[in-house]
């Protein structure tokens, strides 16, 4: 397993193995650029089949991340940390602190916070360790969990991309397919909701998919069939690469905007999309809301309202993005990657 030659290498500074034995630590942590600041991204738990599983991951996290605060135009660069571990069996607070140790030892250049299989209770014993986390419930800090910031940056982002491919200005009685009504999910079904918006919902878990749809006089349909309902947006909120060919075929709706990392399946599915004419949203500028509350958490003169503020500024990145891809006949994904490439100096 080379470093060096891995194909998402892409000139990290730094990719860091750490272990402890007494714990049962095996961890990576990848910075991939500190050009506008220290890298922050969250910790990822996951019980990775092999090393070299896990380094793949960590490598295309930790470039997201710089190319996700470049363009919420944040002083943080990019990085990512991994745990070999399944979290729900492996995680003691003894890992957690080694973990700690670890991130303590890179001297604040990276930056840790919550990440899927960690959580914020984790982050309070991982501080017992390292200065270098965020997203601890402080006083007047409500938060901890990101998906409300996220969820309102997605229904922001919503927002622009149906003014620039539905020419649309409200939402009233527009039709919106959420896959995936999870953390994020759920909030931005309910912002939707509230805007006058019809919606129809799919989860694999169909106890709360249920739930909410009673809620919110919503539609359900199925996992495998919420691609071919007649919406005008798709809002994938589950997993990674939600947006294969396969799938982009099926695709009814003319815009595509969720919270999902990594929705496209390989990066020419951007070009497939553009075809079809459905406008694509790039996903780490809608999903940069948990990061932009995170970034501000670091502030004293945090304030929630200032933060949610900032987290509508997604909207008018995506006015620029939309209108330049526009012009330059180019998928609005590649034109969001070298915008961000601009921000942080490898343009
Ligand atoms: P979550 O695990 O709470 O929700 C995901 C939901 O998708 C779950 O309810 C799950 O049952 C469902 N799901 C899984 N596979 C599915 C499938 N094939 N079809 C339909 N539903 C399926 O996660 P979340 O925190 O809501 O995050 C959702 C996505 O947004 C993830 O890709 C995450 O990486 C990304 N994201 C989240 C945040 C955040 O603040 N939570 C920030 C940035 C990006």
């Amino acid at each position: 397993m080379s470093v060096f030659e891995h194909p998402d290498f892409d000139h990290h500074r730094q990719v860091v193995f750490g272990s402890d034995e007494a714990s049962g630590l095996r961890a990576i942590i990848a910075i991939h650029d500190t050009h506008r600041g220290p890298a922050l991204g969250g910790l990822r738990i996951y019980p990775y089949a092999s090393e070299a599983e896990a380094l793949t991951d960590v490598l295309r996290l930790s470039r997201g991340m710089t190319y996700k605060s470049a363009l919420a135009d944040l002083p943080l660069g990019g990085g990512k940390a991994v745990i070999i571990a399944d979290p729900r069996t492996d995680k003691t607070p003894g890992l957690l602190r080694a973990m700690g140790r670890f991130v303590d030892s890179l001297g604040g250049a990276y930056i840790t916070a919550e990440d899927s299989g960690s959580s914020e209770a984790d982050m309070q014993i991982i501080a017992e360790t390292t200065a270098h986390v965020c997203g601890l419930r402080r006083d007047g800090i409500e938060s901890g969990d990101p998906s409300p910031f996220t969820a309102w940056g997605v229904f922001c982002a919503l927002r622009s991309a149906v003014r620039h491919g539905l020419g649309r200005r409200d939402l009233e009685g527009l039709r919106v397919a959420i896959q995936g009504v999870g953390h994020v999910g759920e909030h931005l079904a309910r912002h939707l909701h509230a805007a006058g918006a019809r919606l129809v919902l799919t989860d694999v878990n169909r106890g709360a998919l249920t739930h909410l749809a009673e809620e919110l006089g919503a539609e359900t349909t199925t996992p495998e069939t919420i691609f071919d309902a007649e919406v005008d947006v798709f809002a994938p909120c589950a997993l990674g690469a939600a947006l294969s060919s396969d799938v982009v075929e099926r695709l009814r709706a003319k815009v595509v905007c969720g919270a999902a990392n990594n929705q496209l399946a390989s990066p020419e599915i951007a070009e497939r999309l553009m075809a079809r004419g459905i406008l694509y949203t790039p996903d780490y500028v809608a999903n940069a809301g948990g990061v932009i509350e995170i970034a501000w958490q670091r502030r004293d003169d945090y304030r929630r309202e200032a933060a949610m503020s900032r987290i509508e500024g997604i909207g008018t990145t995506l006015d620029e993005i939309f209108a330049r891809a526009t012009r330059e006949r180019r998928s609005p994904a590649r034109v969001a990657d070298d915008l961000a490439r601009e921000r942080f100096g490898r343009g």
